[in-house]
């Protein structure tokens, strides 16, 4: 089987015609790999046509705020990529005079940019001989060859027949091919063999482990965290208190409100009663209603939350911290804040969405 050309000729003829494919510019395609990493394409497509044209040139994502990118970045999760993002086109502005590097082990050094990145870069930018490894690479590559290793072996053999098969000619389309088979044809669940053009010779269809291929390692049941926020409503301004996550922790310099994290959900009555309840406050205060709960999956936690309701006269009857701010009603989506702030916000102030 010459799986180098069979896939490359398979590419050539059926690929989707995606806009960050028509472009070999190292910037734009860095672009679109940060944004699709965990990220489905059609989820991601929007957000890349908005950056690329926001932002054309690394030059301008580098002095762009980090508050503006993340705000563009808000939906799309792992805020971490835009923070990263930010941070690299600063470092290219800085170390390399606004011009992308062109050497993989330059690459690499960027922050945020791991292997598979700088792989990707490498190679559908500049040409470069380096094979890729994600996800739907190692689905293709350990069915089509039978591979019922895991983890770190598995990555290191895929590699290997990824290495020995990429080719001179067209490494950054061998690399997408690859990709985007597993992205059409060889995907996790039904695949589509009987169309498949390795029908003949998939190891994984003939010893019917399709199923079973890649390996998986069970993952850990996600931990819930029980938040209870409070939302403080300065009548005499029309105000609300918003609150910067500068901690190193989830969601890290987006926006929510002030929070009491507790390990179980609590009931206002008791809320009231916890000491960081009348740290908030110059006096003593009580809640006005309270949401339902609101359930929010990330990969390794579950986030138990409920919105409670608190009206003052005045910003004098806060205990102010450093991170809050106030906010005026009106301007309540200018901030980038998580998802689960986002779908509070637009049941309970749709005005401003
Ligand atoms: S035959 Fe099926 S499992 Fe094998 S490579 Fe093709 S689509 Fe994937």
């Amino acid at each position: 089987m010459d799986f180098a050309s069979q896939i490359l000729k398979w590419y050539r003829k059926e690929k989707r015609n995606l806009p960050w494919r028509s472009t070999r510019d190292p910037y734009l395609i860095w672009l679109s790999e940060v944004i699709l990493q965990q990220t489905r394409v059609d989820q991601g497509m929007d957000y890349y046509l908005r950056f690329s044209e926001k932002y054309p040139h690394v030059k301008m994502l580098a002095e762009a705020s980090e508050r503006e990118v993340l705000k563009m970045w808000q939906g799309l999760g792992y805020y971490s990529r835009a923070r990263n993002m930010l941070f690299a086109a600063r470092q290219i502005l800085a170390e390399f005079n606004g011009v992308f590097p062109s050497d993989y082990e330059q690459i690499r050094k960027l922050k945020g940019v791991g292997e598979y990145t700088a792989a990707a870069i490498a190679s559908i930018a500049y040409g470069q001989k380096v094979a890729v490894v994600d996800g739907n690479v190692k689905r293709v590559i350990s069915r089509l060859f039978g591979l019922e290793s895991t983890g770190n072996d598995l990555y290191k053999m895929v590699k290997q027949i990824m290495s020995e098969q990429i080719g001179f000619h067209s490494p950054g389309d061998f690399n997408q091919a690859v990709m985007e088979f597993g992205a059409l044809y060889c995907v996790p669940k039904n695949p589509l063999c009987d169309q498949c053009i390795f029908f003949d010779h998939c190891v994984a269809r003939k010893k019917t482990l399709v199923d079973r291929l890649p390996v998986k390692i069970p993952g850990k049941k996600p931990k819930p965290r029980y938040f209870s926020y409070l939302v403080i409503n300065i009548r005499e301004e029309n105000n609300i208190v918003m609150k910067k996550r500068d901690e190193n922790d989830i969601w890290k310099n987006l926006y929510d409100f002030p929070l009491i994290e507790t390990n179980m959900t609590l009931s206002a009555e008791d809320l009231q009663k916890k000491p960081a309840w009348g740290a908030c406050f110059g006096k003593e205060q009580q809640i006005r209603e309270s949401s339902g709960l609101y359930r929010h999956q990330l990969t390794h936690r579950t986030i138990i939350a409920q919105f409670h309701f608190v009206d003052i006269s005045a910003i004098s009857e806060l205990s102010l911290q450093d991170n809050w701010e106030i906010i005026s009603l009106e301007n309540i989506n200018s901030l980038p804040v998580p998802r689960l702030i986002e779908r509070f916000i637009s049941t309970y102030y749709p005005f401003g969405v």
